[in-house]
């Protein structure tokens, strides 16, 4: 079995048991990055600084020191923020700037950092491409270059954690970050067909991760299985006071615990309004297999509805934008980042500024939430989206009555062609119909592999859990798993 072949739980008992070092597997990794170069999946890497990060590792690992994810290389989408690597999110606005620190969730997977405890060790490979300040649904959006689909090259990996996905999926890095505002893990990972996790708003710390709409945005692993998700997630999350005051008062907590529980009698809640027109038959059915799988393993299927599903979609890219407009203004080239290098006075250096660094899309959410916020539309948009934000979250309260998970497709297709929607953003907005009631919740949701749909495309299952059942979703995929192999399928040519 070769190195890229193994998940993180094979990788750590390997790195601690010393058949492999530490830089070798680094070494590995990175070799691997640099032969499949043209997918397009990082932004950054710097051979230097991971073979240090390896090598002290297996320092560690010599002196019989112990941490979780001890030697294991990872990477990070480039929107946290990175002491040792550039930071760009994406963007032109952050071309080559440094951090002076590392995102407490980096810090945490990593070597630690004061308030946040000792790190669980793991390697950084390196920084993952991403649309720009992860506004995006196809990875298109990154001011860089595209990022390719590893099942059909020709084809988006999703987004906007797109080259997260395509990292897993073509085995450059056993697992890697992700952050979801309204989908951003789970659509890349149902469309590489890898595993991938989106916790309980508030539960990972959002410090030094570049803001998009901060209402929204949370941090969370994708990899190969629930279980290595289970691994990432549980060193990922925890309380951040002193520079998260959103992140929540909760002990960390071990989300592997629960591994291996029978699913006998849970009750899956399968929404009306996730199977109606729009959903590809290919999707459709590879779904419609998983949840005839999960019937088979004990647990019971129970129509509910969510009514409010389609107007996720207006209310997400209301708040979403408005959130984005007021984050981004701190991009000014006064205090950090480009700065137009002609202009006349103070404002004319704004704008020049804003103009050269933002891209398209960029523009686009920051003038529909400029204008959305504006006085006389605040109240006919803002606080209308604000309303039915609060319905759609009651909505999902009420269907937690008569279930215990709720399931679904992630996306109404499999992965698009890369231009095919060409300048039509509002195609890619519909496509994201699925992720946003979650996100606009504050829900817990993962992508599980569950079959191809059109093209031989992956298709991924959606699992939706109640606030803080990240166990019960992971261990719900486990079992899955455990019952099927759509997990291991790979692309050809990786
Ligand atoms: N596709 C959605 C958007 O463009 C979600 C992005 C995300 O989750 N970061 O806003």
């Amino acid at each position: 079995m070769t190195l890229h072949d193994l998940t993180v739980a094979q990788l750590e008992t390997k790195l601690r048991q010393k058949e492999v070092s530490a830089l070798e597997t680094a070494q590995y990794f990175l070799a691997r990055g640099a032969m499949h170069e043209k997918l397009g999946a990082y932004l950054a890497i710097d051979a230097e600084v991971t073979l240090a990060q390896a090598r002290a590792a297996d320092r560690r690992i010599s002196a019989g020191e112990s941490a979780p994810l001890l030697g294991v290389p990872i990477a990070h989408k480039d929107i946290f923020v990175t002491r040792d690597f550039p930071s760009t999110a994406g963007s032109r606005m952050l071309q080559d700037y440094r951090s002076p620190f590392d995102a407490s969730v980096v810090a945490r997977l990593g070597h630690g950092a004061p308030g946040q405890g000792p790190g669980a060790g793991a390697v950084t490979l390196g920084k993952l491409n991403c649309d720009e300040f992860a506004m995006g649904s196809s990875n298109e959006n990154s001011a860089y270059r595209p990022a390719r689909n590893p099942w059909d090259t020709s084809r988006i990996p999703g987004g906007s954690s797109g080259g997260s996905a395509v990292a897993v999926a073509a085995r450059l890095a056993p697992a890697a970050t992700g952050t979801d505002t309204g989908g951003s893990i789970r659509q890349p990972a149902s469309f590489c067909g890898i595993t991938g996790i989106k916790p309980t708003y508030g539960r990972a710390s959002r410090y030094g991760m570049i803001a998009f709409a901060s209402s929204l945005d949370q941090a969370g692993p994708l990899a190969h299985t629930a279980q290595d998700c289970a691994l990432l997630l549980s060193a990922m999350c925890g309380a951040d006071p002193e520079r998260d005051s959103t992140s929540l008062d909760m002990p960390a907590e071990d989300f592997t615990r629960s591994l291996g529980d029978s699913l006998e009698g849970l009750r899956i809640g399968v929404p009306r309004e996730f199977f109606g027109e729009g959903l590809a038959s290919g999707v459709r059915a590879a779904i419609d297999a998983a949840l005839a799988e999960y019937r088979k393993l004990g647990a019971r299927l129970v129509e509910i509805s969510l009514p409010r599903t389609e107007l996720s979609i207006p209310v997400y890219y209301i708040i979403a934008p408005a959130e984005a407009s007021s984050n981004l203004s701190r991009f000014d080239g006064v205090k950090f980042g480009h700065r137009a290098s002609h202009y006349g006075d103070l404002l004319d250096m704004y704008k020049k500024t804003r103009a050269e660094g933002f891209g398209d899309e960029v523009k686009r959410r920051i003038m529909i939430g400029t204008y959305v916020l504006s006085h006389g539309y605040y109240d006919a948009y803002y606080l209308q989206a604000q309303k039915i934000r609060r319905m759609i979250a009651d909505d999902f309260q009420q269907a937690f009555r008569s279930c215990d998970v709720i399931a679904g497709p992630v996306a109404p297709t499999v992965a698009w062609k890369i231009g095919e929607h060409g300048n039509d953003p509002l195609a890619d907005y519909l496509a994201d119909i699925f992720t946003l009631p979650a996100s606009l919740a504050g829900l817990p949701g993962m992508s599980v592999p569950c079959g191809f749909g059109e093209g031989h495309m992956p298709v991924g299952l959606q699992l939706i859990g109640n606030y803080f059942g990240e166990a019960k979703l992971l261990n719900a995929a486990h079992r899955f798993q455990q019952a099927t192999d759509f997990h291991l399928r790979r692309p050809e040519g990786v």
